[in-house]
């Protein structure tokens, strides 16, 4: 008997591991697709000055449409595409499609807008990736200085020379270098001096805390008057409430991203907001 129940077990959980392993094949052979990208969208989310209180600029957001309608967020597919050697094709999609985007945008639209893009680990060990990006600004005749490259604490941290070339490249280039979700990497602050990052962004953890821990207040001030004098903007994202706004506008903090001010929008709803 128990023997019998023994083996049930076992069934139950192949069965499962199974029904797991073949599910993540499936996503991966979906990822490797030649039509992925077609299947791909942005979503655009603003970021706000918190002085003027008009939108700076976009950070572009991808997205998947599922066979089922659904729609994955990237934190379900980006580490697997990253894995199996498909992010570059989908940051190349990515960074195609929001410059014309903006381009287009920009035409009915008077004031200047920042372009942010995530960038991961392996786009910049390409060892053409610079000369892709000036193409593409020179093909939708967009300024350098209105992109941003958002790269987190671990392309740093790999220290890797072909990443550290593009970077300088790119710096050379006009395009504004920015550190996402600032605090949650384990490393030394000293690339801070050593690269040309324009901007900081405070990881939402954070910002989730601010108003009420006194600790984390400590960890955003420091950050925010570091920033302060290495001359580079503040971000805070994932901001929530009116409490965690104003705590970080009246503590120094540039500008301001999150769900209390606008959740992710489709590129057509941009204007709209724009004039609002
Ligand atoms: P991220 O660059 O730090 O982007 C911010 C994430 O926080 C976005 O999630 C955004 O929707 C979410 N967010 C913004 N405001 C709030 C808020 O007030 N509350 C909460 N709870 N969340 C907020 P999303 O779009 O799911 O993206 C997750 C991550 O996926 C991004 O983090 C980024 O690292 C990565 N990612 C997104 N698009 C791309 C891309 O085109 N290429 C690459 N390589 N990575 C991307
Ligand atoms: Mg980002
Ligand atoms: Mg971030
Ligand atoms: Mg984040």
């Amino acid at each position: 008997q128990a023997k019998e129940r023994g083996r049930n077990r076992y069934q139950y959980y192949s069965e499962e591991i199974n029904i797991r392993l073949m599910a993540q094949l499936d996503l991966e052979a979906r990822l490797r697709s030649p039509l992925l990208t077609q299947s791909l969208v942005l979503q655009y989310q603003p970021i706000y000055n918190m002085q003027t209180e008009t939108i700076s600029g976009y950070e572009a957001l991808v997205r998947w449409h599922q066979p089922d309608g659904s729609l994955m967020l990237p934190g379900d597919f980006i580490p697997v595409a990253e894995e199996i050697g498909v992010i570059q094709d989908i940051d190349k999609w990515v960074m195609i499609t929001a410059c014309s985007e903006l381009a287009m945008r920009m035409q009915d639209h008077q004031r200047p807008l920042r372009l942010s893009l995530n960038v991961s680990p392996k786009q910049l060990r390409l060892p053409d990736y610079a000369d892709f990006v000036a193409q593409q600004l020179q093909l939708n005749q967009l300024p350098a200085n209105l992109l941003e490259l958002e790269i987190t604490e671990r392309v740093i941290m790999q220290n890797d020379d072909q990443t550290l070339a593009n970077i300088r490249a790119l710096g050379e280039l006009g395009v504004r270098l920015s550190i996402d979700d600032f605090g949650t990497g384990y490393s030394s602050l000293s690339y801070l001096q050593k690269f040309p990052f324009k901007t900081l962004k405070i990881d939402r953890s954070f910002v989730d805390n601010v108003c009420h821990n006194e600790p984390t207040q400590r960890v955003v001030d420091t950050i925010i008057s570091m920033a302060r004098s290495l001359n580079m903007q503040v971000v805070a994202e994932g901001i929530e409430t009116e409490e965690q706004y104003l705590y970080l506008k009246s503590h120094g903090c540039d500008l301001a991203q999150g769900f209390y001010l606008s959740r992710p929008i489709h590129g057509v709803d941009i204007p709209a907001q724009l004039t609002a």
